[in-house]
């Protein structure tokens, strides 16, 4: 597979952001609203935003039974903080009713940055993306509180796990989206092209 396509979950968020790094990154980024866009990408990547709006909204278009089956059968998917905590198995402080589509055998606690500082910035160095450290933007951040055996832990910001990797999951608790460098997105994009093969 040459050029993958990519879906951006696009329910809230910042979806646009998305779209164009993946782009920047080599693939066909479209947005998945619906079952049947989910069903015609190759990965997929769920944006930061607000994860209990995230959640309800999947919920209301039919999408998180949808979703959960294809991260069961393999999908590779990617979630960049609101994206993340959906990516979790568990969470902690959710709203009530909160669901996730999980996947990662973690333990995610929400806003967990956002008590000490509601937005920073930080040099992040990520296990997989050469070329330096990654200029992590956190708004209202998650950490990791977590892991199971079969996670990798790609970085730690204070103590905590900030990227995560299982099989073809990713996840940051902050926004490679919002820098202009797509080294992450990069990642993703070949762990989608080495899936599809
Ligand atoms: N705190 C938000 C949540 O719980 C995540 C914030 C973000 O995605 N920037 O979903």
């Amino acid at each position: 597979m040459t050029t993958p396509a990519i879906g951006v979950l696009a329910l809230q968020g910042d979806v646009r952001e998305h779209l164009a790094a993946l782009e920047a990154a080599g693939a066909e980024a479209r947005t998945v609203r619906r079952p049947e866009e989910l069903a015609g990408v190759d990965g997929l990547v769920i944006p930061g935003g607000e994860s209990t709006t995230i959640s309800k909204l999947a919920t209301a278009f039919g999408l998180m039974e949808p979703l959960r089956e294809r991260v069961r059968s393999g999908m590779p998917a990617y979630g960049s903080c609101a994206g993340m905590i959906m990516l979790a198995d568990k969470i902690l402080d959710p709203r009530s009713g909160q669901e996730t589509v999980g996947g990662i055998d973690m333990i995610v606690r929400r806003n967990a940055f956002g008590r000490q500082n509601e937005s920073f910035e930080a040099s992040v160095d990520v296990a997989g993306v050469g070329g330096g450290p990654v200029e992590g933007v956190f708004i209202r951040a998650p950490w990791v509180e977590s892991t199971g055996a079969d996670v990798e832990v790609l970085a730690v910001f204070e103590a905590h796990p900030v990227a995560v990797r299982q099989g073809s999951l990713l996840a940051t608790a902050f926004h490679p989206e919002l820098t202009g460098d797509h080294r992450v997105h990069r990642l993703f994009t070949g762990m989608v092209r080495s899936a599809a093969r």
